[in-house]
This record gives structure tokens, C-alpha cells and sequence, in this order.
């Protein structure tokens, strides 16, 4: 049997699925609801948090010929197909891999065709990647789309957007999880899919999570494929060899990463932002998504190197 990645096998179908997303949610709900979807939407957030998962509910619910308050049936012809990924109503589209003015041509000469359901919904995944031509013909659409069609664009990089395509969507934010719903979710998804995972597996999804829930879940497939690779050693050698002044140590630390396949870059990303979660820490504002693991070390670390305050 074909193994399906339990950040797939759990992806929320309605709205009310969503996890940590409550503004977004509401925002789009209601709008459902309501019968004023606008027609042009701005989803932004960190990968991982839930941008197309959303974008795929709203093109369930504008197509569901089964809505109930604002929320899709999930059973009826059309939300079946919209999640098995075969409906014509809703199109999905990279907009890394179709960035030129060419690709952004194709689909908005489509735009004006009829659609099975009641809505066409075209999704923009990675918006900010287009090139300027391809953004003006999107802006062009954006500024006159037909009645039956709505735009979801979606982006890791908002300030990348260009102002003029943002002023005509209502963006909406999408945040990091913080850990206490992180590890709700990574609870419940062991629990319904029956997983044999201790409290340490648990813990390491969350850690590896750092507020993504594609993350932390893609981790617990891991944790349940084989175990716990330790990702955290090189930062925490790393951090004792900072606050102990030691190049040596941190030298060897940065060695024994590389010599388990780990890019130095990515050693260095992970440093950075144990530091600055050391530095939130130390200042009172630990962030939301940090986990118990993280923000003990982080605790440890800023008590080593901050001067006593007498
Ligand atoms: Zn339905």
C-alpha cells in the first residue's frame, strides 16, 4: 500500500479543522456564509501553516452543493472531487515553476470560461515569484474578473507582492502555531491514526515543528519511519561553545554536523535562531511557538551570557 504522508492524511476538510488560524478562518467563514466573498484574497503565513489548506476549503464551500453556516458537506459530488484533486472548479498553480508572462497569459485566457460549478477558483500558490510582466497581467484580470471566478493567492513573502495586486485582495495572515496547539494537534493525529509514539517522539514533532504543522507532522512521520534523528546536538554544542568562549568546542561541534550529512548552512540557520530565541527569552517575550525543550535551553543559554543584573 502506497504510504501517505500524515501531514496529507490529515489535512483539515473544513474550516472548522484549521488549527490556530481563528482570524483567517472566521474571515472566510463568514464571508461564505454571508454571500459576500470578495474576489480576491491575499493568504500569507510561514510554509506550513495552512495557506492552500484553506484556499482548498473555500473552493469546497463555494462549490458544496451542500453548505451548512458557511461550512462545506464534504459528501457531495463536487467536495469529494475538490479533495481528491480531480475537480475542474478549482486550479492550482505554482507560481514559482510559472512565473513568465506567458504562463499568467495561458490561465487568464481560461479565466473567462465557464466552470462545472458555481465558482472557478484559481490558486496562486507562491505568489511573489511572478515576474513583473506576468504581474501586470494578473492585475489586469484582478481589476475587472468575471462574476464567477475568485482568486486565492498565496505567498511566504507578502512585502514581495506588489502593492498594486495587494491593494485588490484582502490579505489575510496566517501565523506560526504556538506550541501548546502544535502539540494538540500532534496528540491527536497519534491518537487517531493509532501511532506507537512515546512522549519523546511527541516532543521531538513539536521541537522539529517550530510552529509549522507540516513540519511537526512530516517529524512525526519520521519518528514513526524510524526513530529520532537528533537534530538538536550540533545547536546545543554550539551554544555551550559560545557561552563558554570556546572555539575548539564549537569548531568540533560544527564538524560532527557535517559529518552526519548536515549543511553547515543549515547548522548556521539553526544557531541563529536558537540565539534569537535566547535573546526573546532573555528580554520577557518568549515566542508563542517555542516549545517547553526550546525555551529551557534558550533559558539556560541567556542566564550563561546576559550580565547579572545587581
Ligand atoms: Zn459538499
Amino acid at each position: 500500500m502506497e504510504y501517505t504522508s500524515l501531514y496529507r492524511r490529515f489535512r483539515p476538510r473544513r474550516f472548522s479543522e484549521i488549527r490556530g488560524q481563528e482570524h483567517v478562518v472566521a474571515a472566510l467563514r463568514n464571508a461564505v456564509r454571508e454571500d459576500r466573498v470578495l474576489h480576491a484574497y491575499l493568504l500569507s503565513g510561514p510554509r506550513g501553516t495552512g495557506k492552500t489548506t484553506a484556499a482548498r476549503v473555500l473552493a469546497k464551500a463555494l462549490n458544496c452543493t451542500d453548505v451548512v453556516d458557511g461550512e462545506p458537506c464534504g459528501t457531495c459530488e463536487s467536495c469529494v472531487s475538490i479533495d481528491a484533486g480531480t475537480s475542474f472548479d478549482l486550479h492550482e498553480l505554482d507560481a514559482a515553476s510559472n512565473n513568465k508572462v506567458d504562463d499568467m497569459r495561458d490561465l487568464l485566457a481560461r479565466v473567462a470560461l465557464g466552470t462545472p460549478g458555481r465558482t472557478k477558483v484559481y490558486l496562486l500558490d507562491e505568489v511573489h515569484m511572478l515576474t513583473a510582466g506576468a504581474e501586470n497581467a494578473l492585475l489586469k484580470t484582478l481589476e475587472e474578473p468575471p462574476d464567477h471566478v475568485i482568486f486565492v493567492l498565496a505567498t511566504t513573502e507578502p512585502h514581495k507582492v506588489v502593492e498594486t495586486i495587494r491593494s485588490r485582495s484582502q490579505h489575510l495572515e496566517l501565523n506560526l502555531l504556538t506550541a501548546v496547539e502544535l502539540e494538540s494537534l500532534v496528540r491527536d493525529v497519534v491518537a487517531e491514526a493509532g501511532l506507537d509514539v512515546d512522549e519523546e517522539g511527541i516532543t521531538h514533532a513539536v521541537r522539529a515543528g517550530r510552529g509549522s504543522a507540516r513540519d511537526a507532522l512530516s517529524a512525526l512521520d519520521r519518528v514513526v519511519a524510524g526513530g529520532i534523528t537528533d537534530d538538536e546536538t550540533s545547536t546545543d554544542e554550539l551554544l555551550a561553545a559560545l557561552a563558554e568562549r570556546d572555539p575548539g568546542r564549537a569548531l568540533a561541534a560544527l564538524a560532527a554536523g557535517i559529518a552526519r550529512g548536515r549543511e553547515p548552512r543549515v547548522t548556521g540557520e539553526a544557531l541563529l535562531g536558537a540565539l534569537r530565541e535566547a535573546f526573546l527569552v532573555a528580554m520577557g517575550v518568549p515566542p508563542t511557538q517555542l516549545p517547553a525543550a526550546d525555551r529551557d535551553r534558550a533559558e539556560r543559554f541567556a542566564e550563561m551570557v546576559t550580565p547579572a543584573v545587581t
